[in-house]
């Protein structure tokens, strides 16, 4: 069975067909969506659906285009938020320097505060980063050296909890992705990886173990080869677990089972 670690079913393009979208994923193999949450509204809205669908799991957070909007208020409700059950993480969080919707300092304040919330709830985090992974990950390494509970994989003696987490549609190479996952991160590739000109997402594929990996579409957005352009759903995720089977010369199976199994684990998801 699959997994689609990240798919934003809460999106207005959703909202004529939400409920056949989610079927149709279902009848493709993929068993479990995480939803992850842009702004409060939407984590409201995330919950909702986890709440109406056994197989939908909710994050709660602030994305840093929204990141202006985060007060004090509202990010005391999203950790009164995360306490639902069918709430797995804080996200999507990060830093996002190609768009700058929001103040580079505002957005690194916001994320901040919201890695604070992980770490009090014991969450993982669903990292956004773009053009920003040495900002990203300068402020996850402060956070766990400040918190004996997030210390880095090395230095757990293999029982405390490690920084946990995804950097979601990543965007680094190789090495970059060696180095957050030497740090307890797991890294995710959407169906960039699909498209002609990725070879750099095509290469992480290639130098990251299976263990390491997670199988997302950010439904409604980067549709895969041939859908390519189109609206993006969750039904899509086998192309892409095709397409990483490819690149590691292995079964299909067997990328689902890896990756479904780094979601449970990462996540706290039975399945
Ligand atoms: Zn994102
Ligand atoms: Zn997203």
């Amino acid at each position: 069975v699959f997994v689609d670690s990240h798919a934003h079913l809460t999106s207005e393009q959703f909202d004529h067909d939400r409920d056949e979208v989610i079927r149709r994923a279902q009848d493709a193999g993929v068993g479990v969506i995480i939803n992850p949450a842009i702004n409060l509204d939407d984590s409201r809205r995330a919950i909702e659906l986890a709440e109406q669908h056994k197989n939908v799991y909710a994050c709660v957070g602030f994305h840093p285009h929204e990141a202006r909007h985060a007060t004090d208020a509202a990010l005391e409700d999203i950790e009164e938020l995360s306490r639902h059950p069918k709430v797995v993480a804080i996200g999507e969080i990060g830093l996002d320097f190609h768009y700058d919707s929001s103040p580079r300092e505002v957005q690194a304040e916001v994320f901040r505060l919201q890695v604070g919330i992980a770490q009090r709830r014991m969450l993982p985090i669903v990292i956004h980063t773009r053009e920003s992974n040495s900002e990203v990950f300068q402020i996850v390494e402060e956070a766990a050296r400040a918190t004996p509970l997030w210390g880095a994989r090395e230095g757990t003696g293999g029982h405390a909890m490690t920084v946990r987490g995804v950097f979601h549609c990543f965007s680094g190479d190789a090495v970059f992705a060696q180095k957050v996952i030497e740090y307890g991160f797991l890294v995710s590739l959407p169906g960039i990886i699909t498209f002609k000109n990725a070879g750099l997402a095509t290469e992480v594929v290639r130098e990251v173990s299976l263990g390491d990996l997670l199988l997302e579409t950010d439904s409604p957005y980067l549709a895969p080869v041939p859908l390519r352009g189109k609206r993006n759903e969750p039904a899509n995720i086998p192309l892409i677990a095709g397409k990483i089977a490819g690149l590691k010369s292995t079964t299909v199976d067997d990328v689902a089972t890896a990756t479904s199994g780094n979601v449970a684990r990462l996540f706290r998801i039975s399945m």
